[in-house]
């Protein structure tokens, strides 16, 4: 396969351009070359876009309603083709995929096309005087994707921005070049103007110059905290905006009145998902100290049977890790939690057979790891992994708890378990992260909004608060009567 632009509707040659193989995580075989986008590529995706944008914002919101819902259901005509891209290009098992990845992608579209008629602003009675607010587009917006959720992050971002009236280029993470063709593509069958999706391929040089171009209003990025600085400095000459959702070390605090096993389930969910690989993953496990035994033969006993093996069976739980170069990261991150006294309590090997007798040794994987005797200070209870590793810290108290839990630069998320509604809100409240569950984790519905707090980012996405960083506002004054002047 072939994995170039998708520029006015689209694929374009990649004769001429760099080219870099993209791999399948599961088996490091090669899936096709990727060609990385030169600046002829980006100033023709701009002037498409350009294009598209005036085509586009002329339409209702009714209009442009009807082409994100018909997307949403293309997407989903098509689910197990695009699932199946999608395990083979990030590793991950074709249950998730089909489950989550496809559906909340399609989910966005329905969510924000159901929603485009309604977008409007104010209106304000003024003496002998009116004044209205209109939520205007900003033009043409860049997104820029991380690798664990390629197309779901695609929609996320294009969704609210084609709502309001904008067009979108995208650029996926160089390690998945797959899936935004493929939604560029069902855009395009559900009737979008051509330019008001496009794709552009490569890596952090392509993503600059998204950032640099001075007809690009806006960027918004999922990555990592050291990316999103970048792209904010990025910005910051010509005050673009920026919506940033980056990486996390997220608390998941059980109380010991909690119900231990969906404490133990969500603290699964919260780290062996997509192989650990989640921005809002709860990896620093806090568990009050009268439950810890209970809580851990619990969790081990569990954990170890999750089934580690090849993605594109329905059977797996958890596939491969993104690269050979992120296996090796998490890997010595295992080896410093050892080297800093923590127990590994199971995992964190690289299995050579998969739970069916299946040779992976080819492949990224790594079993689920699980560390007691922590401490707050050890670097992996302070850096993100983002690999299937969960950090157990035992607590006493309430306050101690929250202190604990809200020492950190990030704060993209948090959990709490309690069967004391008072005591939940209560915890939850003074926990400083911007998306939050109670009695559950990583439930991310398209009605909530999502995003982080403190270096976990700024702006948010999903649900009607996603509007106001796709809109600017413009206020309109109408005089009903004289014009008074002093002159
Ligand atoms: P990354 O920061 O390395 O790359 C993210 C994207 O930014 C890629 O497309 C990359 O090519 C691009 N990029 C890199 N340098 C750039 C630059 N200077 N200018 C413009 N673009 C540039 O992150 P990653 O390794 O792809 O993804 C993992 C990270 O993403 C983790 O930290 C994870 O927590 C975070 N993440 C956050 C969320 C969220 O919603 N908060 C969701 C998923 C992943």
């Amino acid at each position: 396969m072939a994995y170039t632009q998708f520029i006015d509707g689209e694929l374009t040659s990649g004769a001429q351009r760099e080219s870099w193989i993209n791999y399948n995580p599961a088996t490091n075989l090669p899936l096709g070359e990727a060609f990385h986008a030169n600046a002829q590529d980006i100033d023709a995706t701009v002037a498409s876009a350009e294009k598209a944008f005036h085509t586009w914002r002329a339409k209702t919101g009714a209009e442009r309603g009807r082409v994100l819902v018909k997307t949403a259901e293309i997407l989903r005509s098509r689910i197990e083709q695009i699932a199946l891209l999608e395990t083979q290009d990030v590793g991950k098992p074709i249950a998730e995929s089909l489950a989550v990845d496809v559906s909340s992608a399609a989910d966005a579209l329905e969510y924000f096309g159901g929603i485009a008629a309604s977008i409007h602003g104010d209106y304000v009675d003024l003496k002998n005087a009116f004044g209205y607010t209109r939520p205007e587009p900003l033009g043409v917006c860049a997104g820029i994707g991380a690798w664990n959720y390629p197309i779901q992050i695609a929609a996320w971002k294009a969704a609210p921005a084609l709502a309001c009236g904008n067009a979108m280029i995208f650029k996926p993470s160089e390690l998945t070049p797959v899936s935004a063709l493929e939604l560029a593509k069902a855009f395009m069958d559900a009737g979008a103007p051509a330019g008001l999706f496009n794709v552009v391929q490569g890596d952090g040089r392509v993503g600059a110059m998204l950032v640099d171009h001075p007809q690009i209003a806006k960027v918004s990025l999922t990555g990592s905290v050291a990316t999103g600085k970048k792209i904010y400095a990025g910005a910051a000459p010509l005050l673009k905006r920026v919506t940033l959702e980056l990486g996390g070390k997220s608390p998941l605090i059980v109380f010991d009145d909690a119900d231990i096993t969906n404490a133990v389930s969500a603290a699964l969910l919260a780290n062996f998902y997509t192989q650990g690989e989640v921005c809002s993953n709860g990896t620093r496990v806090f568990v009050q100290r009268k439950i810890l035994n209970a809580f851990l033969a619990q969790l081990k006993e569990r954990t170890e049977k999750i089934r580690v093996g090849d993605p594109a069976d329905p059977d797996t739980h958890m596939g491969a890790v993104i690269s050979a170069a992120h296996l090796e990261k998490v890997m010595s991150f295992i080896d410093a939690g050892k080297a800093a006294g923590a127990t590994l309590l199971t995992g964190g090997d690289k299995p050579v057979k998969d739970f069916k007798g299946r040779d992976i040794s080819a492949g990224n994987f790594i079993t689920p790891a699980i560390f007691t005797n922590c401490d707050d200070a050890m670097e992996i209870c302070r850096e993100e992994i983002f690999g299937p590793v969960l950090s157990i810290l035992v607590f006493d108290e309430e306050e101690e708890v929250i202190q604990r839990a809200n020492n950190s630069v990030y704060g993209l998320a948090a959990g709490v378990f309690t069967n004391d509604i008072k005591r939940g809100h209560r915890v939850i409240h003074q926990l400083q992260a911007g998306t939050c569950w109670i009695n559950n984790y990583n439930i991310t519905p398209i009605e909530l909004p999502f995003g982080g707090n403190k270096q976990s980012g700024m702006g948010r996405e999903n649900s009607l608060a996603a509007i106001q960083y796709y809109t600017q506002l413009k206020s309109v004054y109408v005089e009903l009567g004289n014009v008074d002047a002093p002159y």
